[in-house]
C-alpha cells in the first residue's frame, strides 16, 4: 500500500506547479544526486536575438528571409527568433517539403530554390563548404541550392534564476550538475562557466544525448540517482532513459510531458530544487 505522506506529498507538490506522476517518482527524486540539464530553453531563455547576418551575395534581408521561411514550420527556440526577426506574414505557400533534422537544422524548398538552414554538421552532411565563423553566439548557417550563401548569428541569454537554481541544488546535496547540448563548445562552455555547471558536453545530436546520460548512469552508484531536466524538443529520449526524467514548461512538446516522470509547469529552474526539497521531507515522513 502507499503511505499517505505520498499522496501529501504529490498533493503539496502540485500546489507549487510540480506535478509529479507516481509515488515512486517522489522516492528516486529524493535520492537524485546527478542533475542533468539541456541547454536551451532549459538553462537559456531558449528565445535568441539576431545580432548579425553575413552574407556572400545576396542582401542580408534576403538571407533571414530564406531562413524565416525554410524554418516556418518548426517550434525550435531557433526559428521563434527567425520569425521574429523576419517580422513579416510567411506565405506559406512558397515553401515545400519541409524537413526538420533535430540537432542539425531544416531544409526546404523556398519558391522553388533548395534551402538548408542549420550548424555547421548540417553543411558538412549537405557536403557544403561554409565559413567558420568565430563570434560568439548560435551560427545558422544558410544554403541556397547547395551553395554557401551566409550565416546569420544569433544570441540567447541565460534565465534570471539559473546561477542560483544551480547553487540551490548544490546546497540540497546534489552532487554533481551536468549540461548537454547541440550547440557549439564555444557557446555552451561560456554558459556551464556563467552558472557554475561542473560538467559540460557540446555538439551532441539527439543520440549522443542519450548515449551521454547512459555514461554517466554506469558511472554512479546504484544508491544515487540521476535527474535529466529538458524543456521538450529532442527530449523525450533523455527524460526517458534517465532515472528521473523532469519536463519543464508545460508549454513545452507533448512529446516531452509525456515521456518525462515530473512536469514542472512553469520554466524557472528554481523548481528543479523545490521539487526535490519535497521529496526528501515526504519519504522523511514514511521512514
Ligand atoms: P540544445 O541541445 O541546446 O537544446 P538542440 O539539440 O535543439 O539544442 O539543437 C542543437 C543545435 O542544432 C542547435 O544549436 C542548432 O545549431 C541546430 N538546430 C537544431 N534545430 C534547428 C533549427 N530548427 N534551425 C537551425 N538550427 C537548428
Ligand atoms: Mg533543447
Amino acid at each position: 500500500s502507499i503511505p499517505l505522506s505520498f499522496f501529501a506529498g504529490i498533493g503539496g507538490a502540485s500546489k507549487e506547479g510540480i506535478l509529479i506522476k507516481g509515488s515512486n517518482y517522489l522516492e528516486t527524486l529524493s535520492q537524485a544526486k546527478c542533475v542533468v540539464f539541456d541547454k536551451t530553453g532549459t538553462l537559456t531563455q531558449g528565445v535568441f536575438e539576431v545580432i548579425g547576418v553575413h552574407h556572400n551575395e545576396l542582401e542580408n534581408a534576403q538571407i533571414l528571409e530564406y531562413a524565416a521561411l525554410a524554418e516556418c514550420a518548426s517550434s525550435h527556440p531557433i526559428s521563434k527568433s527567425l520569425q521574429k526577426a523576419y517580422g513579416r506574414e510567411i506565405d506559406h505557400s512558397r515553401v515545400n517539403d519541409i524537413e526538420e533534422i533535430g540537432g542539425y537544422g531544416i531544409t526546404a524548398q523556398v519558391d522553388g530554390k533548395s534551402i538548408a538552414a542549420g550548424n555547421s554538421k548540417l553543411m558538412k552532411k549537405l557536403g557544403i563548404t561554409y565559413y567558420e565563423c568565430h563570434s560568439a553566439g548560435t551560427i545558422v548557417h544558410i544554403a541556397i541550392d547547395g551553395e554557401y550563401a551566409g550565416h546569420i548569428l544569433i544570441s540567447d541569454i541565460v534565465k534570471p534564476h539559473s546561477k542560483a537554481a544551480v547553487a540551490e541544488l548544490k546546497k540540497a546535496g546534489v552532487e554533481k550538475t551536468v549540461m548537454l547540448t547541440g550547440d557549439t563548445k564555444r557557446v555552451a562552455e561560456q554558459v556551464a562557466e556563467t552558472l557554475g555547471i561542473d560538467e559540460v558536453y557540446s555538439e551532441l545530436l539527439p543520440a549522443g544525448k542519450v548515449s551521454k546520460v547512459e555514461e554517466l548512469l554506469s558511472a554512479k552508484n546504484e544508491k544515487s540517482k540521476l535527474a535529466f531536466v529538458g524543456d521538450g524538443i529532442n527530449d523525450a529520449p533523455v527524460l526517458t532513459r534517465a532515472d528521473i526524467g523532469i519536463a519543464m514548461g508545460a508549454m513545452g512538446s507533448d512529446a516531452a510531458i509525456e515521456a518525462a516522470d515530473v512536469v514542472l509547469m512553469d520554466d524557472d529552474p528554481m523548481q528543479i530544487s523545490k521539487a526535490i526539497k519535497i521529496s526528501r521531507k515526504c519519504i522523511r515522513i514514511v521512514y
